[in-house]
């Protein structure tokens, strides 16, 4: 069967890797022209990890991973630690460790696992048609390719979206910006085997180690869409808007390059269970646009991958029942884990204010019970146990 896939993010390049590896002749376009991804890091966790040891990447995951051992909530303006806890009982619960990577790393492990020389980049998708015998996509250059089934992983805003649910669908700002990067890891910013966050006024920021001795940093700042502060400006940007929190966080505000931090506002979508049209099924961020709040987006299309050739090993029946079974399995969990992650969002960023210093106040007290049960809750359903 020819399979074809448009976009080689996280969602099209791990599907390639799997579909492929059950025979299938499989093309993956993609409309940049380099590997380029936007966001400095992402944190895999455990059911996104345990994906990548069953494509065959487990070893070279494991290089690429940061080491986090605990996690500690602190005081934005003392920096005092509210709370911190060992990262032990996610590992031992869900038999594998959580890796925060690089995400230039993690996107060529994967399009290299695929083969880079077989992903046609430069190629922009706008146009997809299908009859009862096969798909056709057309490419911005005029360009065209045919197929028995077409994945979309053309992410967030994905365009085969509204061709597969019949009309556009709006996503949502989130209300708060994420400003992430990576600087060399730094024990004066915190423990380089910890997930450090200070937390207050609805604002977050965040460090963790990924491989190469590195932190991954965010900050989150509340504010309205559609700014456009000046690049090299993220510096005095960002001690503004932390003016008086700790020490600690105004180092790594130090520290950070403005030319190669990320600026990116957040927005998510309705779930939505319409995956499939036909010979035509959505997969990742296109399929289910979550905040990064419970940092399983890029998990959750990982586990799409696992689901969608799980249904293409074992179905028979044709190219559409196959496609239905993969959005049938999927659809509820990945809607599930976006109306998590709208729910966090809103407790962290401050949208009843109450109940954000309701929640400092629990973090006060924490022993790491509630926040491992929340962690590992999020993924208890995966597809790979
Ligand atoms: C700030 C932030 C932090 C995050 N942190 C985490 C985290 O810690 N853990 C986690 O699991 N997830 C995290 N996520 C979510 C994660 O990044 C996404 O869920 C994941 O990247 C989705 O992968 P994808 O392949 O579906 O989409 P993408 O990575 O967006 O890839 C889509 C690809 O399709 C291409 N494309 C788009 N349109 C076309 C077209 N018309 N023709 C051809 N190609 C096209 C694009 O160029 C792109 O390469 C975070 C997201 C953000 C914004």
């Amino acid at each position: 069967m020819k399979i074809l896939i448009i976009g080689a993010g996280i969602g099209g390049a791990s599907a390639g890797i799997a579909l492929r590896r059950l025979g299938h002749e499989v093309e993956i376009y993609e409309q940049v022209t380099e590997n380029r991804p936007v966001g400095a890091a992402i944190s895999v966790w455990p059911n996104g990890v345990k994906v990548l040891n069953w494509l065959g990447l487990g070893a070279q995951t494991a290089a690429l991973g940061g080491r986090v051992e605990f996690m500690s909530y602190r005081e934005a303006a003392t920096g005092e630690t509210m709370c911190r806890f060992s990262l032990a009982p996610v590992t031992e619960q869900m038999g594998q460790r959580p890796y925060p990577i690089a995400r230039a790393e993690l996107q060529a492990m994967l399009m290299e696992a695929f083969g880079v020389q077989d992903i046609r980049f430069g190629k922009r998708m706008s146009a997809i048609e299908q009859d009862e015998h096969s798909v056709t996509v057309t490419f911005a250059d005029g360009t065209t390719a045919t197929g028995d089934a077409l994945i979309a992983a053309d992410g967030a805003k994905s365009l085969a979206r509204a061709y597969v649910v019949g009309e556009e669908l709006e996503r949502r700002y989130a209300g708060y910006v994420n400003v992430n990067g990576l600087v060399r890891a730094d024990p004066e910013v915190a423990p380089t085997d910890q997930w450090t966050l200070w937390v207050g006024a609805g604002k977050r920021v965040s460090v963790m180690p990924v491989g190469g001795d590195r932190f991954y940093f965010f900050f989150d700042v509340v504010e309205p869409a559609g700014l456009r502060p000046e690049r090299g400006a993220v510096r005095e940007s960002l001690a503004a808007h932390f003016a008086g929190w700790a020490p600690e966080v105004h180092r790594l505000i130090s520290l950070m390059d403005p030319e190669t931090t990320n600026r990116v506002e957040i927005f998510d979508l309705d779930p939505f269970h319409t995956w499939v049209k036909g010979r035509v099924a959505l997969l990742g961020d296109a399929a289910h646009n979550t905040t990064p709040d419970i940092g399983q987006g890029g998990c959750s299309a990982l586990e799409d991958t696992v689901v969608l050739e799980r249904a293409f090993a074992t179905t028979t029946i044709s190219v559409p029942d196959t496609l239905a079974r993969y959005a049938a399995a999927r659809s509820r969990r990945a809607g599930d884990l976006v109306l998590w992650a709208r729910r966090r969002a809103a407790l962290m960023h401050g949208e009843d204010p109450e109940l954000t210093e309701a929640w400092y106040e629990e973090l006060r007290g924490e022993d790491g019970t509630n926040v491992l049960r929340g962690i590992i809750g999020n993924m208890v359903d995966n597809p790979l146990g």
